[in-house]
């Protein structure tokens, strides 16, 4: 016997054929005589439905209320799914997040605290299965919290490890983790393995398979996770710790994928003066204004010379980024803020970078090769990220996964 959480996501819920099915599959676990407790999605497009409606209300709705709004799409589909469990004959119940409770602080993206896992024991010991919903918690005053788009990943990881689970299954529309997004590139290839690391960078660039949380939440616990489809009933992708790869017969490449991501924003400020704390007198406001920054270039031509500054922002907090820069721009000195949300950033990521030189020269010549302009650059010991003209998005992605070696074989 084995102790499972199952997770699905907005695209397995969305209506009640698609529950039903994932009912069976739950129902196929119990059967095997598996402890199981389910974490579901709201359907697909609600949770967007619903923050639409909060931004129709108030341009600057008050995130506790978001909370209560966006919560709601989850509690419909746990209760579905236990109706359809009951349905077939199965101990099922749901259990909102404030039932257990998850215990979590903040509002919109609220961190886990803790998970209660006696009501789970006791279900679990009555032999019944437990529906709850993802992506929501409750905070220590009681108010409920939701933990951000695609939360429900982190929910499922979140409890697997509270109730000491065996593995947690993440059942999505795609059967396991890619190269790249199969929806882009066709040729992507269905990876058998990932190490915890690999996938943290790559969730972390855009590949939004797996929330970046719910990644580095298995990391710390070391809770295997697979990646699987509740369309198709085939093997997924295992994300796994370093270890298992020294096991593993299947050849590596040294590149394991590549992820793009358009919600940033490039900021530049020309004419800088070239001094000691000009660049930490335009990062601390943004930094006091909780304004994540990524990638940062800067130019000074000659010594003496002004200079020119160049990062990137969350497209959602461009006007917010602006705002702070505009206070400060008569105090640091500079001319001018030039803005372009028409950006993507494109990343290769693999853990054979650190023992291979050329990685970055290689992506750099591929693009050049294509006339595709590299506005900045950052890099990790596991990945390599440019900023280019969203407009090239697709073929970028494209072609270096060509270049890297990453084509399917029988898609030729
Ligand atoms: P769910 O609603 O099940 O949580 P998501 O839409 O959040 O599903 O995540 C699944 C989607 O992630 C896929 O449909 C796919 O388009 C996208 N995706 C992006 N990068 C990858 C990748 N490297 N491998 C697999 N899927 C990816
Ligand atoms: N329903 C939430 C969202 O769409 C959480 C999730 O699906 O993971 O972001
Ligand atoms: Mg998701």
């Amino acid at each position: 016997m084995a102790r499972i959480v199952m997770k699905f996501g907005g695209t397995s819920m969305a209506g009640i054929e698609r529950i039903r099915h994932v009912s069976s599959l739950v129902k196929r676990e119990a059967e095997r005589g598996n402890q199981v407790a389910v974490v579901v999605s709201a359907m697909a497009g609600e949770t967007d439905r619903l923050v639409h409606l909060c931004r129709e209300a108030a341009s600057l709705y008050d995130p506790r209320e978001y909370d209560v709004v966006v919560a709601s799409g989850e509690q419909v589909t746990s209760g579905l799914l236990a109706i359809t469990l009951q349905g077939m004959g199965l101990n099922a119940r749901s259990y909102m997040g404030w039932q257990l409770p998850i215990l979590a602080s903040g509002h919109a993206a609220a961190l886990i605290e803790g998970i209660d896992v006696d009501v789970l024991e006791r279900v679990f010991d009555g032999g019944g299965i437990a529906v709850i919903p993802g992506f929501q918690g409750v905070t220590a005053e009681g108010e409920l919290a939701t933990l951000g788009r695609g939360g429900s990943d982190t929910s499922a990881v979140a409890l697997a490890a509270a109730m000491k689970a065996d593995r947690c299954d993440i059942y999505t529309d795609v059967d396991g983790v890619y190269t790249t997004d199969p929806r882009i590139v066709p040729k992507a290839r269905k990876l058998d393995l990932v190490t915890y690391e690999e996938m943290l960078e790559l969730a972390s660039v855009g590949a939004k398979v797996l929330q970046t949380r719910s990644v580095g939440l298995a990391m710390r616990y070391g809770m295997p996770l697979q990646v699987l489809s509740s369309f198709e009933d085939r093997p997924g992708t295992l994300i796994v710790g370093d270890d298992a790869l020294e096991d593993s017969p299947m050849e590596r490449n040294v590149i394991t994928g590549i992820a793009h991501d358009k919600n940033e924003a490039m900021v530049t400020l020309t004419g800088l003066a070239d001094s000691p704390g000009t660049v930490a007198g335009i990062f601390a406001p943004l930094a006091a204004a909780n304004i994540n920054v990524d990638m940062i270039v800067q130019s000074v031509p000659r010594r003496g010379e002004k200079s020119v500054l160049t990062f990137t922002v969350p497209r959602a907090s461009l006007a917010h980024t602006t705002a702070e820069l505009e206070k400060v721009q008569a105090e640091v000195g500079f001319d001018e803020i030039v803005t372009n949300t028409e950006v993507v950033k494109v990343s290769a990521v693999g853990v054979g970078m650190r023992s291979n030189a050329g990685i970055a020269a290689q992506m750099f010549q591929t693009l050049a090769d294509r006339g595709i302009n590299i506005l900045a650059i950052t890099t990790s010991e596991i990945k390599v990220s440019v900023l280019i003209p969203e407009e090239y998005t697709e073929l970028a992605v494209r072609v270096l996964h060509t270049a890297y070696g990453l084509d399917s074989e029988d898609s030729e």
